[in-house]
């Protein structure tokens, strides 16, 4: 199958037209149109080879929607005209402990990513949402309520899932306390399912301007992350908070701000290591985790929570010929709050 997309050809590469061939349809996959793919930090990180060598030439994205255009003979969940959704990985092993227990994020054998990992046979580059045209098997892609604002539901596939996840796990709820690091794309859907969750919810930024759309957005309360007396004044009052910033930073000033039991989860990857002091961690049994994206029944049920609650992204629709801006402009924590690339340009 004919696609049409774009590419990074080679590490920091700008993102170009690129022409590629899709896999036909196999008996229990799925042809969808793409109708909109976010941008998400993680695609400018790969590109850039922030985590370590990447495949090129590489196609980004791994927050798609589109529309079901032919099922495979075999298909049981989709039907043609559909909408459907895909987000960070398109397969796994299904055969180990986190799969069968529906952890498919975090499979023993290694899940197939979207972008950036290779087809079964070893070569040929899985290519992401980029592109005019996707191939899914159907038990990695999720459907979406049919009266969501369609371009606002593709972060939901990667900076949705990423938040609602560990909010869901940490058991955010009326009377905890959260803490959101960073309002970009991951931060901002944090906020809204902390809201919605009925957690008392603040966000921490480097950001000053970004307070009204905060509150906005359904925060309880806003937090310059330099302003060093009113981080002082938080310290020992939250139960969860989770960290979405891009860039190096400082752990120790939010740990501080954990209750006893009280947990940060690092859901954004700067490329280079952590310092801390075990010294802040053992007297308050606190908690440093990680939290990777989330498995495919999570996602229909996050999709699902979106369907009801009525919450989407909020986003600025790009063409194709902005992507390279958009990188840009995402690094320097200027996006409100995600940008999202109209597929029809592609
Ligand atoms: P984003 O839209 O760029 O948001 C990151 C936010 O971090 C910025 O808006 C900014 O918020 C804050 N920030 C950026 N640079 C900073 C700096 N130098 N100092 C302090 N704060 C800074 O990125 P995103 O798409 O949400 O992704 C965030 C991170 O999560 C990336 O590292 C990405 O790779 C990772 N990620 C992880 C998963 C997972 O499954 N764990 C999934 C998706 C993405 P303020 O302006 O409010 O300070
Ligand atoms: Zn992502
Ligand atoms: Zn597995």
């Amino acid at each position: 199958m004919n696609a049409h997309g774009y590419a990074a050809a080679t590490a920091k590469a700008k993102i170009t037209p690129f022409d590629f061939e899709r896999r036909e349809l196999g008996p229990h996959d799925v042809a969808f149109d793409v109708a909109f793919s976010g941008i998400c930090h993680s695609d400018i990180h790969q590109v850039n080879e922030d985590w370590g060598p990447s495949i090129f030439p590489m196609v980004p994205g791994h927050e798609i929607v589109g529309v079901v255009t032919a099922v495979g003979p075999g298909v049981e969940k989709f039907k043609v005209g559909e909408r459907i959704g895909v987000g960070t990985f398109v397969d796994s092993c299904r055969t180990c402990e986190y799969c069968l227990a529906g952890n498919q994020q975090y499979c023993a054998n290694g899940q197939r990513a979207t972008y950036n990992d290779y087809e079964p046979d070893g070569t040929t580059p899985t290519y992401g949402g980029y592109s005019d045209k996707f191939v899914v098997d159907e038990n990695y892609a999720v459907h979406i309520a049919d009266d969501l604002d369609f371009a606002g539901t593709a972060p939901l596939l990667c900076a949705g899932i990423t938040l609602y996840s560990p909010l869901q796990h940490w058991g955010a709820k009326a009377g905890t306390r959260v803490g959101i690091i960073g309002l970009g794309g991951l931060g901002h859907m944090g906020v809204k399912f902390s809201h919605a969750l009925g957690a008392e919810t603040t966000v921490f930024s480097h950001s000053p301007d970004k307070r009204d759309d905060a509150l906005r957005l359904g925060a309880d309360h806003f937090v310059i992350s330099s302003e060093l007396d009113a981080m002082r004044a938080l310290r020992a009052t939250f139960d969860l908070i989770i960290s979405t910033v891009s860039a190096d930073m400082d752990l120790a000033p939010y740990v501080e701000l954990l209750k006893v039991d009280g947990a940060l989860v690092l859901v954004g990857i700067p490329g280079k290591p952590f310092k801390l002091n075990a010294g802040l961690i053992v007297p308050k049994r606190r908690t440093i985790a990680g939290s990777n994206t989330g498995g495919m029944p999570e996602l229909q049920e996050m999709m699902d929570f979106c369907g009801e609650h009525h919450i989407t992204s909020d986003v600025e629709v790009i063409g194709a010929d902005y992507i390279n801006e958009a990188y840009e402009r995402t690094i320097a924590s200027d996006v409100k709050y995600r940008f999202v690339i109209d597929a029809a340009t592609f």
